[in-house]
């Protein structure tokens, strides 16, 4: 049994110095070190020798397994050495091919379109003012004209928090009230802020509605404003949004805090007020909700009604750039696919 080792032995290292390619190699591998190999098998065998001979043939098999492991591994290394050589002489590597592009982020299509409204603001002579987004049951409602009870408060369902009369805001009105306190100076300084910000309402999602969405909110206190300085207004930054060319018309409405109040439409992005399903086919999309500050409003935030007047509005980022991109459901704004989001 010995004999026949040796004869493996040295038919093995013979046939290892002729292997030049990989495959052959890994093929010799398998044949004599593989589980099923000759050494593999020799070795496994030594149990079947007399009891005297035993230790001497498992050393030598040993001995020769190793061997040829080591041989195994300097071929290999030859060979890949070899086949890397011959792989750059026939050119598999071509430097010259362009490199693969690094994915980059970009600015979420909410964000470019809050800072559009932002720069127009600015433009416009607004600052920004950022409000809370936890903020108290009164000047989320009642300093807004909306008494406990009153029926305009089912027009927003409310996150409550733990703590009573403590919520998550629903609209970003309450933000007049603190800076009206807080740039008031009690009543003598005008004010021309936008209040951006998230909004929370507690609604069943669908295609129009999410449970948080940017609001813009705007106001404009002073001594001499009136209804026409609002109209003006959102009508300029109406033209600075969607162009020059669009036509704005504005419609009455009804809201606790404004009085009067308006709706304001732009002519559709998508169907320029031919009519198309973004538009309902009426060729108009909204684009915000405004008014004259209610007496209430303004009491409540430190000036007198009778010498001091103002406007404020509302717009929805989100809804924007659902009417300028043709977006048919708000629900993709939150869910972080790339798919969506890399088309901005
Ligand atoms: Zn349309």
């Amino acid at each position: 049994m010995l004999e026949q080792l040796e004869s493996t032995y040295t038919q093995a290292l013979a046939e290892l110095e002729t292997i030049t390619h990989s495959d052959a190699l890994h093929d010799w591998e398998r044949r004599y070190l593989g589980k099923k190999g000759a050494v593999t098998l020799a070795l496994r065998a030594t149990g079947q020798l007399p009891k005297d001979e035993r230790a001497a043939f498992g050393k030598r098999a040993n001995e020769i397994k190793n061997a040829l492991a080591d041989a195994f591994t300097g071929r290999e290394e030859m060979i890949r050495q070899h086949e890397l050589a011959q792989s750059l002489e026939e050119g598999e590597i071509d430097v010259t091919l362009p490199g693969r592009r690094v994915p980059t982020g970009g600015l979420h299509p909410a964000t470019q379109t809050l800072r559009r409204i932002y720069a127009i603001w600015a433009e416009m002579g607004f600052q920004v003012y950022r409000s809370r987004d936890v903020e108290d049951d009164d000047t989320n409602f009642t300093l807004l004209n909306i008494p406990p009870h009153h029926p305009a408060r089912d027009m927003w369902d409310t996150f409550h928090t733990t703590t009573p009369g403590v919520i998550l805001r629903t609209h970003t009105s309450p933000g007049q009230i603190r800076a009206m306190h807080d740039y008031g100076e009690n009543g003598t300084a005008p004010i021309r802020v936008i209040l951006p910000g998230m909004c929370y309402r507690y609604e069943q999602l669908s295609a129009r509605s999410e449970i948080q969405f940017n609001q813009v909110e705007g106001l404009a206190v002073g001594r001499h404003i009136h209804m026409t300085d609002l109209k003006g207004t959102i009508a300029e930054f109406a033209r600075r949004m969607f162009g020059a060319e669009k036509r704005v018309r504005f419609r009455g409405s009804y809201f606790p805090f404004t009085e009067p109040s308006i709706e304001v439409d732009v002519e559709c992005m998508i169907c320029g007020g031919d009519g198309c399903p973004v538009c309902k086919y009426t060729g108009w999309v909204e684009i915000a909700g405004a008014g004259m500050v209610h007496p209430v409003v303004l009491q409540n935030g430190g000036y007198d009604p009778t010498e001091w007047s103002g406007f404020a509005f509302g717009m929805g980022p989100e809804r924007m750039a659902m009417n300028v991109n043709g977006i048919k459901d708000i629900r993709y704004f939150w869910q972080n696919d790339l798919r969506f989001l890399e088309q901005f």
